[in-house]
């Protein structure tokens, strides 16, 4: 019988992760049995020791992020969740090169970040669509200012929105589109920029449920036609397991990795689905704790278990 959901232990951190051998002892086996064993994969993204504290007003110091260890390898999707607060946005933030860390270390294919690039990109609730462009001059935004040329930027335009489904509506205005069209129409901008890393804020939670039931298919269905690696951050356990090959729960303040739920769940996966539904339970359970302990600081109420 299938395992629906692994739970490892606790905290791992990063170095567990990793299947590295020495060099020396690699090129031995080598020599001795002349088979060919796969090089440890670079992973896309490695966090290694990361904490970040935000100067407060009352010229003291509020710790966002403390020790985060964390590997998301090529064409991965990892989700995150977490209580409000915990430092969710900060961390994709970090990875995006909007922020600095205050220490550890941010690797992309084993370079650190050192500002934004073309390779990350960010997609957040709000969005940022310009009302005054069309869909299609929306999409072919990114691709501007990173220069591509006109007949390149023509085709890709064409080509990411028909992968979201708007070839119809490339000549409408954004205030002419529903909510889930222009989530579309912001996955289409981003996806056009082709990024490595796709980082995503809570994309879905203004919407209806309907309309979040068909962008989780359409998303998935992109990310397996286009490999992108994914980080996408939710509230919402349900979406998590929906959507992640792996779900890190994170703690309230300072934010740290308490658990990392590997979702072996065969896909496409639906909502509720029975062994979604019931991963997501055991993974509440465990957040509930959390967001137990920031009601008690936010609102100072009793923390109860
Ligand atoms: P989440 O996305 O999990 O809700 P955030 O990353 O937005 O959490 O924030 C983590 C913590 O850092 C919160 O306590 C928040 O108030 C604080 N914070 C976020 N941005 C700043 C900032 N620019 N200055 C000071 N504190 C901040």
């Amino acid at each position: 019988m299938t395992q629906p959901l692994r739970k490892p232990v606790t905290g791992i951190p990063a170095e567990h992760h990793t299947l590295h051998r020495p060099l020396m002892a690699r090129r031995a086996d080598l020599a001795l049995t002349a088979t060919l064993e796969p090089e440890p994969q670079i992973p896309k993204l490695s966090l290694s020791d990361v904490s970040l504290s935000y100067a407060t007003n009352s010229s003291g110091h509020l710790v966002a992020l403390k020790n985060i260890n964390l590997q998301v390898q090529s064409g991965e999707f990892l989700c995150i969740v977490g209580p409000s607060g915990c430092g969710k946005s900060t961390l994709l933030h970090l990875i995006a090169g909007l922020q600095q860390q205050t220490s550890g270390e941010v690797l992309v294919d084993n370079a650190p970040v050192q500002g934004p690039g073309t390779d990350r990109i960010l997609i957040f609730q709000e969005l940022g669509l310009f009302p005054w462009l069309t869909v299609a001059q929306n999409v072919e935004f990114g691709m501007r200012m990173k220069g591509v040329p006109k007949p390149e930027r023509d085709a890709k335009i064409r080509d990411y929105l028909r992968l979201v489904h708007l070839q119809q509506f490339k000549d409408s205005y954004i205030h002419q589109l529903s909510g889930g069209m222009r989530q579309r129409v912001a996955l289409a901008r981003a996806l056009a920029t082709e990024p490595d890393v796709l980082l995503m804020d809570e994309p879905f939670a203004a919407l209806d449920a309907q309309t979040r039931d068909l962008l989780h298919d359409e998303l998935e269905r992109i990310w397996a036609e286009t490999r992108r690696t994914i980080v996408f951050v939710t509230h919402n356990v349900r979406e998590a397991v929906r959507l992640g090959d792996r779900v890190l729960l994170m703690t309230f303040r300072p934010g740290q990795v308490k658990r990392e739920y590997q979702i072996d769940l065969p896909r496409p996966r639906h909502l509720e689905d029975v062994h979604v539904a019931g991963s997501a339970r055991e993974i509440l359970d465990d957040l509930r704790e959390e967001i137990n302990k920031s009601l008690a600081e936010e609102y100072g109420l009793e923390a109860s278990a």
